[in-house]
Order: C-alpha cells, then sequence, then structure tokens
C-alpha cells in the first residue's frame, strides 16, 4: 500500500532513502534547510515542501534523518512537527542519536497523540543508495508492522529489537563492538609486523580462527588481503572515522549513564575521538591502525 510520507533531513543518507520510497511508489513530501539539497532530492522525485511542518501535515508517516538528538527535539517542538501533524501520525527517527534523546522524542511523540519509532540505520551511503541498509527498531510491535512496508523499500532487514529506544541501544552497542575489534585487528598486525610475521600469513590464520571478525575478513585495515577493503583504497571511506567517533561518544554517554565499566568501550571512545579530530577527519575508520605503529604515521 502506497504512503504519503514526509522525509526530513535530505543529506548523504535521507536523500537516497527518500529517493528508494519514491521508486516504491510512495508519495514523499521531502524538506532540508539547504535548499540545493531540496533541489537535488526534486530531480528524484520527492516533491519539496516549504517547511517540515508543511511536509508533515500531510503525511502518514513522518521520517527524520537528522544529525543528532537537538535537531530532531527540535524539530518535534520549536519547529512545529508534532503540533502540525494529524493525530495518529507515525514518527519515525533514522537518525542516530542517544538512547536518551531517543527515549525523550518517543514520549514527546505519544504525548502530541502521535506514534513512534526509533530505525537508526547501518550500511552507510553505499546501503542507502542501494537500498540494502539494515534498520534496528524501537517501538511498539503495531508501529513496527506499519512502518515495515517502508523499511523494506530502504533496506534489506529490519530488527524489531525492543521498546522505545532499543533501536538505538543496538546500534551504538553493535558499532563499540566494531571499533573495539577494529583496534584489536589493527593491533594484531602491528604485532606482526613487529615480529616480521607476513600480513597476508596473520590474515590466512586469523580469518579461518578465533580471530575471525568483519573488522577483518570486509574492512581489514591493512592493503593486500581484502581487495574491497578502504586499505586499498587510500583508506577513503567506507564508515568515516568522525562518524564512529560520533557513535562511540553516543556510546559513552550510555555507559555513563549506566554506570557500566567498559574500560575498552571507553578507550576506543577516545582514540577515535582524538583519531577523528586529526588525520582521520577524511579517512575511513579502519585507518585508525596508522596511529598503532610504533612510527606512528607511516602509510601501509
Ligand atoms: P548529513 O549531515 O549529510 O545530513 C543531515 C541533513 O539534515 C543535512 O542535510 C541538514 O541540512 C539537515 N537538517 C539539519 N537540521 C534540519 C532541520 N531542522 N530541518 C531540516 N533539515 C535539517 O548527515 P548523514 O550522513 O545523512 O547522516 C544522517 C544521520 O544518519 C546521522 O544521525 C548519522 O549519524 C546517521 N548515519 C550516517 C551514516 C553515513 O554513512 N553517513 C551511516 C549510518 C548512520
Amino acid at each position: 500500500m502506497s504512503s504519503t510520507v514526509a522525509f526530513i533531513g535530505l543529506g548523504h543518507m535521507g536523500a537516497p532513502m527518500a529517493a528508494n520510497l519514491v521508486k516504491a511508489g510512495h508519495r514523499v513530501l521531502g524538506f532540508d534547510l539547504v535548499p540545493d539539497l531540496l533541489a537535488a532530492s526534486a530531480a528524484a522525485g520527492v516533491e519539496p515542501a516549504t517547511s517540515a511542518a508543511d511536509a508533515a501535515a500531510e503525511a502518514d508517516v513522518v521520517i527524520t534523518m537528522l544529525p543528532a538528538g537537538r535537531h530532531v527535539l527540535g524539530l518535534y517542538h520549536e519547529q512545529g512537527l508534532l503540533a502540525a501533524a494529524r493525530p495518529g501520525t507515525l514518527f519515525v527517527d533514522c537518525s542516530t542519536i542517544d538512547v536518551a534523546d531517543a527515549r525523550t522524542a518517543h514520549e514527546a511523540v505519544v504525548a502530541a497523540g502521535h506514534r513512534a519509532l526509533d530505525a537508526p540505520v547501518s550500511g552507510g551511503v553505499v546501503g542507502a543508495e542501494a537500498a540494502t541498509l539494515t534498520f534496528m527498531v524501537g517501538g511498539g510491535a503495531e508501529e513496527f508492522a506499519v512502518a515495515e512496508s517502508l523499511l523494506a523499500a530502504m533496506g534489506k532487514k529490519a530488527v524489531h529489537c525492543g521498546a522505545a529506544g532499543a533501536g538505538q541501544a543496538a546500534k551504538i552497542c553493535n558499532n563499540m563492538i566494531l571499533a573495539v575489534s577494529m583496534i584489536g585487528v589493527s593491533e594484531a598486525f602491528v604485532l606482526a609486523e613487529s615480529l616480521g610475521l607476513d600480513r597476508q600469513a596473520l590474515y590466512d590464520v586469523a580469518s579461518t580462527a578465533s580471530g575471525q571478525c568483519w573488522a577483518l575478513t570486509v574492512n581489514c585495515p591493512v592493503p593486500g588481503p581484502v581487495p574491497s577493503s578502504p586499505a586499498n583504497h587510500d583508506y577513503r571511506p567506507g564508515f568515516a572515522a568522525p562518524l564512529m567517533a560520533k557513535d562511540l561518544g553516543l556510546a559513552a554517554n550510555a555507559l555513563r549513564a549506566g554506570g557500566v565499566d567498559a574500560p575498552l568501550g571507553y578507550k576506543a571512545a577516545e582514540l577515535y575521538a582524538a583519531f577523528a579530530e586529526g588525520e582521520g577527519a577524511d579517512l575511513d575508520f579502519s585507518a585508525i591502525l596508522r596511529t598503532l605503529r610504533p612510527q606512528n604515521g607511516t602509510p601501509a
């Protein structure tokens, strides 16, 4: 069944996601603060709205794809999205935001007489363009059932993770695993170099032994063993280090809020924050390996 969707935030991720909804036969009213982005999405069949509230007023479903929690909460409140929408509208926030903000957003949506899901994504711009994203969804089962066909138009998988905020929780837990494992894999390659162990030999062993993980077999941080990994392409992202740093910051907030002692998670957040602010600003997150070498900075 075709829906009318208000899509707010037509950036790197939002633009291709909105375009895929159009391709699937939905009416999409789009809005972004940047006029050029609105024009680019219009070329893909998204109807430009004059404001986010105007788009929401006509929609069955409002999807947001914004930088951070303050943008989502700002739109819901100051920019009048909740007030403009018809009663019972489904608000699906696909941005990656703090778990606490996601829960606050759910409460605000429900208090205004609407329905809410948090549905952050994994898969990056490539996944957004190819409609192969994975959605991690928090909220009620009925709301999830309503959103499923829309999520299917933008991704290959949607996992209902639990109640409000569970999608965001799953996202930061997954990315904390990814960051820690990428650092671990990188340290192992650096150790191998210092021991004179060939990187391909380490790869051949670890990729079929207990060291096997995505950071090794898909996004291998040294050039050679996995031709498609960013390490073979000057560390062009892929998954950019600043995005990893952002997600680890959210994980660290949640660790602190819950009083959870996760020494590796905190350390990974610290390392990626420094890397993203420095040489990693435009690089794939696997390039962290360069900072872990004794002669810090030598290209792989
Ligand atoms: P982006 O900066 O390219 O896009 C965000 C867009 O939101 C911008 O175009 C901005 O103008 C717009 N915006 C901000 N405030 C607005 C408002 N009040 N009204 C309308 N538009 C507004 O960011 P992105 O890379 O598309 O990421 C979006 C979200 O997806 C982030 O939360 C990010 O963490 C998450 N994410 C990104 C990736 C990725 O690879 N880029 C992967 C997974 C998740």
